[in-house]
């Protein structure tokens, strides 16, 4: 079975926006085990997505068209795949007390237009949208089946994810069943390199590697006739893979992100974490703070901008910052010990770097910078050279800071 993805919006083409939904729904079609040969953008033109569709309907089982499903005008996604399969434009009723109740909600009457949202295709079948008005749709015809769903990020991934999934699903030969594994502090292509044999003697399960910000995800993908056998095949791989990389690992759930990982650890240790914060002015302590339940191992952090506020909240000394510069080795070092003791924490984060565009020197480029982590009294100091604008800079070394913590944490708990 293979799928190809149309994403319909003349802002895609011109640039404006970036084509985040057609990565959303590729990844989760590998993930599904569907093969998908073809993407592609099509402006808002009635008969440039009906040409496409004429392309698209012979070489694929399953066509998914995004965005276009909006109530005005120039919305035209479901009036192509209507001309182009030769149907009528019918109101589901369900679709229009869902829009209904959408108002309602808000307070709000809704538009002539919106009521356009609630009709489909003669024989297709609505899918509820939890966060908009414009239901998605399926429409099986005898050469293919189409998926139409609505452009914005936040009502096509929910959709995605609780009404395509699982229709997905049951088109599939059997069950697919996989597992990710997190890793961290190896680059994806060492991270291949490690499992090359894994990966070439691939079959039933797949393996692939995904490069995230300073992380890689690994998934190991097995069809069968059943989940629970589909997840035995997948148990050896996984298996397989945290021995490979070892402390590497920070998780094997899908839902579990980095930033989590590292508040659970913190937590199951009875640690509490403080950050002293420079050029990421704050980046650190936002990750740590997204992370729901943070309140138990985060009280307070010091953004250290300035000197003087290095030498105020963190207690750096003059003649470190006048001898070594703040964008040293010493200065973080100092930051990190500063921070922990001001707070009272038993681990402090410190980042101190130049995030540029300007102010470096051959000495002390653009992209240098130090992080320091402290742990119940013992202080790690790693120097980093990130490349990228200043916001790339920054998020690296806000992402880099977590991991170093991380790491220390860990070398903590084995020396213990
Ligand atoms: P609406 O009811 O908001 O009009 P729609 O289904 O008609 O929804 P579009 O009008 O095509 O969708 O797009 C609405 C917004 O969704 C766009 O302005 C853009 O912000 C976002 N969007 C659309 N397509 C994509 C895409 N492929 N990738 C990322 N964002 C997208």
């Amino acid at each position: 079975m293979n799928a190809e993805i149309i994403c319909v919006g003349t802002e895609i083409l011109l640039g404006n926006i970036v084509n985040t939904n057609a990565a959303f729904i590729a990844s989760r079609l590998s993930g599904l085990g569907i093969a998908c040969y073809n993407q592609c953008v099509v402006g808002d033109n009635m008969d440039r997505v009906i040409a496409q569709l004429a392309v698209s309907s012979e070489r694929s089982d399953i066509v998914i068209l995004c965005g276009g499903l909006g109530p005005t005008e120039d919305d035209m996604t479901k009036e192509a795949v209507a001309a182009f399969t030769k149907r009528r434009l019918i109101e589901d009723a369900e679709s229009r007390r869902a829009i209904e109740r959408f108002f309602e909600n808000r307070g709000k009457t809704p538009t002539d237009n919106n009521w356009k949202q609630a009709l489909l295709p003669r024989g297709a079948k609505a899918v509820p949208n939890a966060n908009g008005t414009a239901p998605g749709i399926i429409l099986e015809t005898r050469k293919c089946k189409y998926i139409l769903l609505p452009g914005p990020p936040v009502e096509m991934e929910a959709m995605f994810d609780t009404g395509i999934v699982p229709y997905l699903k049951e088109l599939g030969n059997g069950t697919i069943f996989s597992q990710t594994v997190k890793i961290v502090g190896i680059g994806e292509s060492r991270a291949e390199s490690m499992i090359i044999d894994l990966i070439d003697g691939q079959t039933n399960p797949t393996i692939a590697t995904y490069a995230k910000t300073s992380e890689v995800h690994i998934r190991v993908t097995a069809s069968a006739e059943s989940e629970k056998e589909a997840a035995k095949l997948v148990k050896p791989v996984v298996r397989e893979l945290k021995k490979r990389f070892g402390g590497n690992v920070y998780s094997t759930k899908e839902e579990v992100t980095f930033e989590q990982s590292l508040v659970e650890l913190l937590l199951s240790n009875d640690m509490t974490i403080t950050c002293v914060e420079s050029c990421t002015g704050g980046l650190v302590s936002a990750a740590l703070v997204g992370v729901p339940g943070a309140s138990d191992v985060f009280k307070s952090s010091f953004v250290t901008y300035s000197n003087k506020a290095k030498r105020k909240l963190a207690g750096v000394s003059k003649d470190t910052l006048d001898r070594y510069t703040a964008v040293s080795a010493q200065t973080a070092q100092e930051m990190a010990e500063g921070g922990a003791k001001a707070a009272g924490s038993d681990v402090c984060i410190s980042v101190t770097g130049l995030a540029g565009p300007g102010g470096g020197t051959r000495k002390k480029p653009v992209g240098l910078v130090y992080i320091g982590c402290f742990v119940r009294g013992k202080v790690r100091v790693e120097e980093y050279h990130f490349s990228g604008d200043r916001n790339n800079v920054r998020m690296l070394a806000a992402k880099n800071a977590l991991i170093l913590a991380r790491e220390c944490i860990l070398e903590y708990i084995d020396n213990k």
